[in-house]
């Protein structure tokens, strides 16, 4: 893999002028929005994007509209120079690391906001995420003017809201969807990972544990949705550092609920281990 030293682009305008230069050229414009600190998952979309454009952009921003007042803003992991290294390796060309002001310049009140979609799973639990994660990707979005935009499945409900807001504005972008990175024992890779105490750590594996053997079951026959959901409930309870939030099945595209598993679902999860939010899911193809 070829090594280029990436830009490093702090102003929207700047990367905007450096946009329309590209597409005026006829070149493709790959977008990976991530908080960095970044993890194999982070750069398994990186290179995914490497792939399907001319220009990737990864932006790096930590984006305070997505956080609760009670959430981890303050200490969320920070470290631009290893990602910018990490990103170099992969041969993206440009990282859009803006201030807060620049996003959301003062006297700032515009949002977007996805209705329905974030009424369940993860909404509840964190009041206004979804309308700062919609509200900063059509920043970046408008910023770096991609033709495709890369969200990983690991945060499957985000992945579904984007694509909706991608479809009621008629944005001109592609938005593609890549596998949930792990790590050896199965955990999901997120950068809340470091969190963890040795116990927490070793607790988190229930998640993965218990959705890989509901999954099992339900490529065996099983269909009833909400046993499949109560086993892994049950499963990650076991562990006393472990507090489920929810268990759910919902339909893949349209994330409805689902009773009975007759089409392609998605079986997702979030839990507070060792007083660390957690999210992972699977998704149940349909079986014959
Ligand atoms: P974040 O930095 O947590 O906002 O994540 C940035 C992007 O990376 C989002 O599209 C996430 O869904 C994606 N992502 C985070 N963790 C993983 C993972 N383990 N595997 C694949 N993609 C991931």
């Amino acid at each position: 893999m070829s090594r280029t030293e990436p830009r490093i682009v702090e102003r929207v305008d700047e990367l905007q002028r450096w946009a329309d230069r590209e597409r005026a050229a006829g070149r493709r414009i790959a977008l990976v929005p991530t908080m960095g600190a970044l993890h194999e998952g982070h750069l398994s979309l990186a290179r995914l994007a490497r792939g399907l454009a001319d220009r990737v952009v990864a932006s790096i921003f930590v984006n305070p509209t997505q956080f609760g007042p009670t959430e981890d803003l303050e200490c969320y992991p920070r470290e631009l120079d290893a990602d910018v290294e990490r990103l170099a390796a992969i041969g993206v060309e440009v990282v859009f690391a803006p201030s807060v002001e620049e996003i959301y310049p003062p006297g700032d009140s515009t949002w977007i906001e996805v209705e329905g979609l974030t009424d369940g799973m993860c909404g509840p639990f964190r009041p206004g995420h979804f309308r700062g994660v919609t509200t900063v990707v059509a920043r970046l979005f408008h910023a770096a003017k991609p033709h495709v935009a890369v969200f990983g499945e690991k945060d499957y409900q985000q992945l579904q809201v984007v694509r909706r807001m991608v479809r009621d504005l008629r944005l001109d972008v592609e938005i593609v969807g890549g596998p949930t990175v792990r790590e050896a024992d199965g955990l999901a890779m997120s950068s809340r990972n470091a969190y963890l105490s040795p116990e927490g750590r070793s607790q988190a594996r229930a998640l993965c544990a218990g959705l890989l053997e509901a999954r099992a079951l339900a490529q065996a026959g099983e269909r009833d949705a909400g046993y499949l959901a109560e086993l892994v409930r049950e499963r990650i309870e076991k562990e006393p550092l472990a507090e489920v939030q929810y268990v759910e099945v919902r339909d893949a595209a349209t994330l409805e609920p689902v009773e009975r598993l007759n089409r392609r679902a998605v079986l997702a999860v979030a839990a507070v281990v060792d007083g660390t939010r957690l999210i992972d899911n699977l998704v149940l193809e349909e079986t014959p």
